[in-house]
């Protein structure tokens, strides 16, 4: 069937809306009406090529919509459902059997290969030509797409799917690197470095798990007066005040747990030394591959910190998705405040207010 899709030709170029073709779902998959999509800062570095994703592609990969077709061997979707679209995973390797799927080893293929495991693609263009798909499982950027059941989370039928997307990526990650892997304790601390859409949910992670002192980091004042309003205890403007004497002077010695969403390095290094004694930093900010960062080796040893890389939110997203939603409904968890929404033929704006701090977290609607 005929398509509108959003697609990516070439670095740094805003998108296209073309008509392509969509393919058949294979016997595994399903193909989904998508309603709504968030934009992750990930669309916009691999628009522009950080990391080699061929193009031409349809990106994407905060989609929520409506199931309109299913694969023969599909189990437990059908028709009419409700669902949020979250990462691939291949659901066989020793990581996604031992309950960490966002780590599967074959993560990058599936996520980022953007052609199906056979070399094919769901999409291709007018003239016959091949058009990258399954971007992160997904290809949301498109009025249907074909998905692998297996990424697929099933949510109400009375869910908001306008807002449920951004819970696939973006909010998953922040929420899910405090909730399932820096674990706060309640009447803790955390510094966040960076106020965009992954560092709020994972404020708004730490509030709900009762941490008690909450510090957000960033260069832009506007974000962090949104950070107050939204929660945070303190917030520091790295441009005016090194943090680290800030995190310090405010906690006496360092925070029990910290989250970088920037993928700066210098900030890598902050965050590292921002920590307490036995304290446990993220890192969930996006580098170019290859990007290093200073870590003073010599004195963090004494510190016994922790430091762990996330992906996702380390989530299993079937079953953390679900539990996101509950906290939203229960007001314990509003990330829909983070959300502006813009129409399908408004994407690159919607990009464009994205990367200039305008928007926290855009959400297309088809
Ligand atoms: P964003 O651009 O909206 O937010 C980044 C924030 O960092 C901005 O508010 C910016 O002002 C701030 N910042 C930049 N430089 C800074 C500095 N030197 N000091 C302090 N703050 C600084 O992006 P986002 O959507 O919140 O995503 C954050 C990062 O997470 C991106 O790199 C994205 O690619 C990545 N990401 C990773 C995963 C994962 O699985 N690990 C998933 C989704 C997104
Ligand atoms: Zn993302």
């Amino acid at each position: 069937m005929k398509t509108r899709a959003a697609i990516s030709k070439a670095p740094h170029e805003p998108l296209v809306i073309e008509e392509v073709e969509v393919d058949e779902p294979r016997s595994d998959e399903v193909r989904v009406r998508v309603v709504a999509s968030g934009i992750c800062h990930t669309d916009a570095i691999i628009r522009d090529q950080w990391y080699p994703v061929p193009q031409p592609v349809v990106l994407g990969h905060e989609g929520a919509g409506i199931v309109e077709q299913v694969g023969a061997e599909v189990t437990g979707l059908e028709v009419g459902d409700k669902v949020v679209l979250g990462p691939s995973f291949c659901g066989q390797c020793e990581q996604c059997l031992s309950g960490h799927p966002m780590y599967c080893t074959n993560f990058y293929d599936q996520n980022f290969g953007v052609r199906r495991t056979d070399g094919s693609t769901a999409f291709s263009a007018a003239d016959g030509t091949p058009v990258g798909s399954h971007f992160f499982g997904q290809s949301s950027f498109a009025e249907h797409t074909n998905v692998v059941a297996r990424s697929i989370v099933k949510v109400a039928d009375d869910a908001p799917l306008d807002l449920l997307g951004p819970l696939g990526c973006g909010i998953m990650t922040g929420a899910g690197a405090v909730l399932n892997v820096l674990r706060p304790e309640a009447g803790g601390s955390i510094a966040v470095f960076g106020t965009g859409a992954v560092g709020m949910a994972g404020m708004l992670a730490a509030k709900a798990a009762g941490v008690s002192t909450i510090i957000m980091v960033d260069i832009v004042d506007e974000r962090l007066k949104f950070a107050e309003e939204l929660g945070a205890t303190h917030v520091v403007n790295s441009q005016s005040a090194d943090p680290v004497e800030a995190i310090k002077d405010i906690t006496g010695a360092g925070v029990d747990y910290a989250l970088d969403t920037t993928g700066v390095p210098a900030v890598f290094s902050q965050m590292t030394k921002s920590l307490g004694i036995r304290g446990h930093g993220a890192l969930v900010g996006a580098a170019k591959l290859g990007t290093e960062a200073q870590f003073d080796i010599g004195t963090l040893l004494l510190s016994g910190i922790n430091v762990s890389m996330v992906i996702e939110g380390d989530a299993v997203p079937k079953e953390f998705i679900p539990r996101l939603i509950s906290l939203h409904q229960q007001g314990l968890f509003p990330f829909d405040k983070l959300t502006k929404t813009y129409g399908f033929d408004e994407i690159n704006t919607a990009f464009d207010d994205s990367a200039k701090g305008a928007t926290l977290k855009p959400i297309i609607t088809y």
